[in-house]
């Protein structure tokens, strides 16, 4: 096989392995990673790979011969490589979890491409030393789902992991979706997921909790030299810098996430990149009523923690256990506890000037903080569709305050309900904003064109991904062509594909898989 591009493979090089080659379930120490091969696929047959990607990656050529679905489905190594699952812990719903690990992650090689590197991972192919109780396999659906979204959320601005390639394996693979005793065969599947590095912060807090600080001195380094170079030599002011700069990312992240009504639904800091990417679409949805109380996941239905609205407080919760995790190597907690706190402060200062940019002020002024809340309390006091209505609103023109609500009518999922009060306050927010808005410089064209960067016009709502499934599972891939394509622009006006600039329908609003999500996958 040729394999196109330069294979570098600086993680394992670098890190200590487990010298344990064996593919047995264990507590691993004192390393890294684990080597592990891929489980070969029966029937491999490959539903769509990312022509943007590709060309990112040096692999166009390189996927229009028939090793390209071999590597990528796990049925054959590239020449050279030795792939392995890594090594982490994580605070999974608030509690410390202990070792997890890629369960069924695995890295296949790291290349170069264009000065920048980048780690091939397969997701789904087979059982790992830290697949635990579970069968390192995933399923089409969830499948579908981090294929699609990690694409949508590039395209759409917001720092993620990519997905180069989704395959189905031709296995079957069983699943109980509710956890309700009911488990059924789904067909299997892998996708390819490419990130500059998939390291968590459960990477760094489980070294820590074993009091390997050799390890995580090597660890953090490690990141240092290949991730934040910019930064210099490692020194104790440069792991604090480094600290600071994830903080900063991760914020920077997450209020991206408010910006497009994206809920992660499992912020556990195993899921949380060390580079302040988007890391493991599991029971993800994205607000289609504004509702800071929602979250997806069913698993987390109870306490709601993940849910939108504390998201960036979420965040700041993680990053206190990165902290901790670093503090054996910078050994004074006020320097740590400094850079929190300003991280702190920050997340209102982030998230004011991100919702001053969707409602298209230039400048800030104090009263815009006033001006922001009313809004997202009235956007609650009746379904509004929150993609709809902030797409509608740069089609506002002041001198026509009245017409505000009619403006926006479409983003309500029943416009009867826009009577008495519910209107009367929705008028009186139209005309404060008219009166901020004749404060700024910019005229009608150029406000509309800056908002309708920053708030998009098609985003992967619940449904979408869901019809999409269901075709790919009756071996259908238009949809899935179809939003792939469509969430490539997702901020365009694209006249052909009106029909997904609409409302949840009514038969999603309480389906499985739309609206309710289990970490089943
Ligand atoms: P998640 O909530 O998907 O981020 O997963 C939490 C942990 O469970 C990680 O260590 C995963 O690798 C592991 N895991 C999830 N699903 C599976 C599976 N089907 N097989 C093995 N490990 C899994
Ligand atoms: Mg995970």
């Amino acid at each position: 096989m040729q394999f196109p591009v330069n294979i570098i493979d600086s993680f394992q090089k670098e890190l200590p392995a487990d010298p344990n080659h064996e593919n047995t379930r264990r507590q691993v120490f004192k390393a890294c990673f684990s080597y592990v091969t891929p489980k070969k696929p029966s029937n491999p047959n490959l539903l769509h790979s990312s022509p943007d990607l590709l060309e990112t990656l040096g692999l166009t050529d390189f996927s229009k011969t028939a090793d390209f679905l071999k590597v990528f489905s796990g049925e054959k190594l590239i020449p050279g490589t030795h792939p392995y699952a890594m090594c982490y812990g994580g605070h999974q719903f608030g509690n410390w979890a202990g070792q997890l690990g890629d369960g069924r992650a695995i890295n296949l090689t790291e290349i170069e491409h264009h000065h920048k590197s980048w780690v091939l991972q397969l997701k789904g192919a087979g059982e790992t030393p830290y697949s635990r109780t579970a069968d390192g396999l995933a399923v089409l659906r969830s499948s579908v789902r981090e294929y699609l979204c990690s694409e949508a959320m590039y395209h759409l601005g917001v720092p993620t992991t990519r997905a180069l390639s989704l395959v189905t394996t031709g296995d079957q693979v069983l699943r109980d979706v509710l956890y309700n005793g009911h488990p059924a065969y789904e067909k299997g599947a892998v996708v390819c997921r490419v990130s500059p590095s998939f390291l968590r912060f459960g990477n760094y807090e489980l070294l820590a909790a074993n009091q390997d600080i050799h390890t995580l001195q090597k660890l953090v380094d490690y990141t240092l030299i290949h991730h934040f170079s910019h930064l210099g030599e490692a020194s104790v002011e440069t792991y604090l810098q480094f600290f600071t700069e994830v903080a900063d990312r991760t914020l920077e992240m997450v209020i991206e996430w408010q910006r497009v009504g994206f809920v992660h639904g499992v912020m556990n800091t195993d899921n949380m990149s060390i580079l302040g990417l988007t890391i493991d679409y599991g029971p993800y949805g994205w607000l289609e009523g504004y509702d800071p109380n929602w979250t997806p996941n069913t698993t987390d239905s109870a306490h709601k923690r993940y849910k939108f609205g504390t998201q960036p407080q979420i965040a700041l919760w993680n990053l206190v256990k990165l902290a901790n995790a670093l503090f054996p190597l910078i050994k004074d907690a006020s320097l740590l506890e400094t850079i929190l706190e300003e991280t702190y402060q920050r997340i209102e200062v982030s998230y004011s000037a991100m919702m001053r940019k969707k409602i298209g002020l230039t400048f800030q002024k104090d009263e815009d903080k006033k001006l922001i809340k009313e809004l997202t309390d009235v956007l609650q006091e009746s379904e509004t569709d929150m993609t709809i209505f902030f797409r509608l609103l740069s089609g506002y023109q002041n001198e026509t305050i009245t017409k505000g609500v009619e403006l926006v009518k479409a983003a309500f999922y029943r416009a009867s309900e826009i009577e008495d009060d519910v209107k009367e306050k929705w008028t009186r927010w139209f005309i404060s904003y008219a009166k901020r808005l004749q404060e700024e410089d910019i005229n009608f064209e150029e406000r509309k064109k800056v908002m309708n960067t920053v708030n998009p016009k098609y985003v992967l709502r619940n449904y979408m991904v869901q019809l999409a499934i269901d075709a790919a599972n009756q071996e259908d891939t238009t949809v899935l062509n179809e939003l792939f394509t469509l969430l490539q622009n997702p901020c365009e006006e694209q006249p052909e594909q009106e029909k997904w600039f609409a409302k949840r329908p009514e038969w999603a609003r309480n389906r499985v898989g739309c609206s309710m999500l289990s970490c089943s996958s």
